[in-house]
């Protein structure tokens, strides 16, 4: 059966880095692999031909795919639409509300090539592997009500921190498999000694983990996560997490491997459908100029495999062809030092295409 791939190239480098993407997804296509691949319009480039950051004919082909490549969206082109449901952005929220995507799954890896690219000491660092499964459409984002109004002659902000049971269930599960599949630990992260919603969300979590004997479950307040991933990342194996908590832990934890450029991310459904992209965004500062990283959208694909298509075994040699590539000493600028060879966003996605076929 062929697999449908929406790929959603998007704005300032997310061209650029979804080029490169699909020449792996072609190899890929080349082992016997079946895949129909289709491109949409999304976010500034949506905005630009129909006037919508999320156009009707794009959500009709993400509904039918059964995975979708996104590059990135977004710039200063469109920072001043007075509409904000018109911004670039809105096109990604939409995408993750109407497709479901609730499990976003973070990969922090620290490719020992790159140790010297984080900074934390090496000894700290090196060796990084931790996953991060956070909530991504419910908490304190979506939850009403919400608003600005006067009262008591001021005006005051507020959001709602809401989660219910089914909801903290079903994240539970996607991040207990995931510890089953990998180390066998998971720290759930909340703020239980002050949130309601929270003291909900851990004993939800204890309770899930009578399925999952094999999994040992701890629970952290999230300042202290905060801090335990700065000072002992290495401890952690899977964390899972709201949607807000996800968001910072995530780009933190994002930032101990050194460069965003090489980050992956998958956002995931009940059935298995998923959205995979870059964590980085449009950098605009940098497009159009072969500056751009490609292996973060690279490693996309590899998650691609493994999430939404079953395919681990390809998915892993894409990784080993990544890994060569690093060995070899190529590096993109923004993770090239003293010794290594610059190369351009497509220099760096054809080396891996020759180490994807020599790694059979
Ligand atoms: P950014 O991630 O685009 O860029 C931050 C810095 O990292 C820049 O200096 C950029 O040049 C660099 N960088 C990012 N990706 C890189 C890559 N692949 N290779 C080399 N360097 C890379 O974040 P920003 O500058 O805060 O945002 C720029 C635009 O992207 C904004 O419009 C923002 O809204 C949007 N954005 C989109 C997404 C998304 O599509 N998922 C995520 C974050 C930001």
């Amino acid at each position: 059966m062929s697999h449908r791939i929406l790929v959603l190239p998007g704005d300032g480098i997310g061209p650029e880095i979804t080029a490169e993407a699909v020449k792996i997804l072609n190899a890929c296509r080349e082992t016997g692999l079946e895949l129909s691949l289709e491109e949409g319009l999304v976010g500034g480039a949506g905005y630009d031909a129909h006037g919508e950051p999320l156009p009707a004919a794009t959500l009709d082909k993400a509904k039918a795919a059964d995975a979708i490549l996104l590059g990135a969206v977004g710039g200063p082109k469109w920072d001043k639409l007075e509409d904000i449901a018109k911004r670039p952005e809105r096109g990604l929220l939409g995408l993750r509300k109407n497709l479901n995507l609730f499990g976003n799954l973070r990969p922090a890896i620290l490719y020992p090539q790159l140790a010297e690219a984080s900074s934390l000491k090496p000894e700290v660092v090196s060796g990084l592997n931790i996953m991060i499964v956070r909530e991504l459409t419910g908490g304190i984002y979506f939850g009403q009500p919400r608003g600005i109004e006067q009262r008591d002659g001021q005006r005051v902000g507020f959001n709602t921190y809401v989660y219910s049971e089914a909801e903290i269930e079903r994240i539970g599960r996607v991040a207990f498999e995931m510890a089953q599949k990998r180390g066998g630990k998971l720290c759930s992260v909340d703020k239980a000694n002050v949130l309601e919603v929270t003291m909900l969300w851990r004993e939800v979590m204890e309770r899930l983990a009578d399925d999952y004997p094999d999994v040992e479950l701890s629970h952290m307040y999230v300042d202290n996560a905060a801090m335990q991933l700065v000072r002992a990342p290495k401890q952690f194996d899977v964390i899972v997490t709201g949607n807000m908590f996800g968001d910072i832990l995530s780009d933190a934890a994002a930032m101990l491997t050194g460069s965003i450029g090489m980050l992956p991310s998958a956002s995931l459904n009940e059935h298995g459908q998923g959205m995979y992209e870059p964590c980085h965004g449009s950098a605009p500062d940098i497009a159009g100029q072969g500056l751009a990283n490609p292996l973060a959208t690279i490693l996309s694909v590899a998650m691609m495999l493994r999430y939404s298509l079953n395919e681990g075994e390809l998915a892993a040699r894409i990784e080993r062809a990544v890994g060569s590539v690093l060995d070899d000493g190529l590096r993109t600028a923004d993770i090239a030092y003293p010794g290594t060879r610059q190369v351009s966003t497509a220099e760096m996605g054809d080396a891996v295409l020759a180490a994807f076929h020599t790694s059979a």
